[in-house]
């Protein structure tokens, strides 16, 4: 994972002590803002730290659908800070149980399946079983109920050899035995009663809850397990057992902070009185049950407690009390359908909102590539025209354009003295007709070796015109340099001629202007040519400088 901006730490930071003082609203402001200034400094460590934040805080106060959104943006931010499977695993399993929970198992499916490949490199036991978890509670609500019962098996064994490693691994182990128990009432209840997978489904039920009370758990997670051995009692009509049980329970569930677990043991118990053909105490328990459930807006039992409550009140003769129960449970399970239909909505445009962002960024980075190419391409043919439009093509020195490039720079206020010798072939014209144009080009080059031979690295050769070349000598005074001009006449006139062609016989006469400083080219170079004429006045061959 990349690393975080200090803003974004300081950010979740400072979330996560006002949500312990509970104050969820200003934690999610803090954390909208941080989020807002993470994308705009395209921050996707900070961005991963701030949304999970956020959307485990949502979780947590049941905002579960708004949750969703966040979750998917958390984990393309993960994604892009190179996070961990450990990271991405949690993200994903989030996911899918948050979708399970709010009844979109569809959905939750590509979540599993990516927390189910990731717990593969998960190197956290505890992430791991959650992640598992999270995969089979999606399959069983699916009602694929072998491979999370498979699922369930598996955890139960990983959790054992880690047992010892850590709490939170074997909270994780407690939890997938239950959620094992609940799995198996889940795929008995699709079955007939007179089916004898049914008996066999609960009684292996109560065997995995009895278990799971052997395992280190959650707060609630016992008396969880031990109602639904309650339920499986009933479902199997021991109704005695099950009484007993719920006896057993009545304590416990009194200190118990969780309503939901205290209306569930109400529903059981009317349940009980129903099987015993009770109506008018079990009609007073449904009616209970139903109201504790009301008190805490839990609504995902409520229909099936309607359902019983009306058979109960018809069972006794209460017909209007049987049809207003089955009236509410209908409408309830109306409403339920639509809310979930806006749910799967609101999840479906966040989705494509999120494929809408990851496919323009991508886009975006195609066209960065392509622009980032182009530009490249772009200098290197400026390059090359630039070098070609400096260099004389035959020999390869620069030309007059960089003898006005080295002036303009030597020119400059405070540049260094320096001289310049103009070059010229002597009776290069004869050479020419005698010999041919080729040889001629040939010995221009050659010329031009000398040049570039005999000259120091910061000398500059150019080649003038025709037959003329112009060397510059930044920071040379005029005896220096007539020196090197006769050094270059003589290197000149030594060559070995005969190798371009035998009688070939070329020397050069240099007209030098030395120590000049500040300077004007086209100035210098009329002395220089000036200097040039008088050398080939003189009898060509040699070497004339200005103010002797
Ligand atoms: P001088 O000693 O007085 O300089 O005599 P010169 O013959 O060298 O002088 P002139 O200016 O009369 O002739 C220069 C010749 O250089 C004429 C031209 O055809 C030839 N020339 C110019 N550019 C090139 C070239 O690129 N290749 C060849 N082979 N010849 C060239
Ligand atoms: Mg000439
Ligand atoms: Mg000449």
């Amino acid at each position: 994972m990349r690393q975080a901006s200090v803003e974004a730490a300081t950010a979740r930071d400072t979330a996560a002590a006002l949500m312990c003082d509970l104050q969820f609203a200003a934690a999610d402001e803090l954390l909208r803002g941080a989020a807002q200034q993470a994308r705009a400094a395209d921050d996707a460590a900070g961005l991963y730290l701030i949304l999970q934040a956020r959307a485990e805080m949502l979780r947590g106060q049941e905002q579960r659908v708004e949750a969703v959104p966040v979750f998917l943006e958390a984990v393309a931010a993960c994604r892009r800070a190179q996070g961990s499977a450990d990271e991405l695993g949690r993200l994903e399993a989030s996911i899918a149980f948050t979708l399970v929970n709010i009844g979109l198992p569809d959905e939750a499916t590509e979540h599993a399946a990516a927390a189910l490949e990731l717990s593969e490199s998960m190197t956290r036991l505890d992430e791991r079983v959650r992640a598992l978890n999270a995969v089979a509670l999606t399959n069983t609500r699916l009602g694929h109920f072998s491979s999370a019962r498979s699922l369930y098996s598996q955890i139960v064994r990983e959790g054992r050899v880690a047992r010892g490693g850590g709490g939170a691994t074997a909270g994780e182990r407690g939890r997938a035995m239950i959620n094992l128990g609940v799995c198996l009432n889940d795929e008995a209840r699709t079955l007939e009663p007179d089916d004898p997978r049914r008996g066999r489904l609960l009684r292996r039920q109560i065997r995995c809850n009895r278990a799971a009370l052997t395992a280190p758990l959650r707060p609630g997670n016992g008396l969880a397990a031990l109602l639904n051995t309650t339920d499986a009692l009933v479902m199997l009509a021991r109704l005695d057992d099950a009484s007993q049980q719920l006896a057993a329970l009545e304590r416990p569930l009194q200190d118990c902070a969780d309503t939901e677990l205290r209306a569930f043991a109400t529903g059981l118990a009317a349940r009980i009185s129903m099987g015993r053909g009770d109506c008018d105490t079990a009609a007073t328990l449904f009616t209970r049950a139903i109201a504790q459930f009301d008190a805490v807006d839990s609504q995902d039992e409520v229909p099936m407690l309607l359902e019983a409550l009306s058979q109960a009140e018809e069972a006794r003769g209460h017909l209007p009390a049987a049809l207003a129960a089955e009236r509410r449970a209908s409408a309830m399970q109306r409403a339920r359908a639509k809310a979930l239909a806006e749910t799967r909505l609101r999840v479906l445009e966040a989705r494509y909102e999120r494929e809408l962002a990851r496919r323009s960024a991508e886009a975006q980075r195609t066209m960065e590539a392509r622009v980032e190419q182009q530009r490249a391409q772009l200098n290197a043919q400026t390059e090359a025209l630039s070098h070609a439009a400096r260099t004389d093509p035959l020999t390869g020195l620069g030309n007059r354009r960089v003898l006005e490039e080295v002036a303009t720079v030597l020119g400059a206020p405070s540049g260094v003295p320096f001289s310049v010798a103009l070059i010229d072939v002597d009776h290069f014209k004869h050479i020419n007709d005698r010999f041919s144009h080729g040889v001629g080009d040939r010995v221009l080059r050659a010329i031009a070796d000398v040049l570039r031979e005999n000259c120091r690295p910061t000398d500059v050769a150019t080649r003038y015109g025709g037959e003329e070349f112009v060397v510059v000598l930044p920071g040379m005074a005029r005896d220096v340099a007539e020196r090197v001009c006769e050094r270059l006449r003589g290197r000149i006139e030594d060559f070995d001629w005969a190798s371009i062609g035998e009688g070939i016989r070329a020397t050069v006469s240099i007209g030098l202007s030395g120590d000049v400083c500040p300077a004007d080219l086209t100035a210098v170079l009329a002395r220089a040519d000036g200097c040039l004429y008088a050398a080939k006045n003189a009898g060509r061959n040699r070497v004339r400088t200005d103010e002797r």
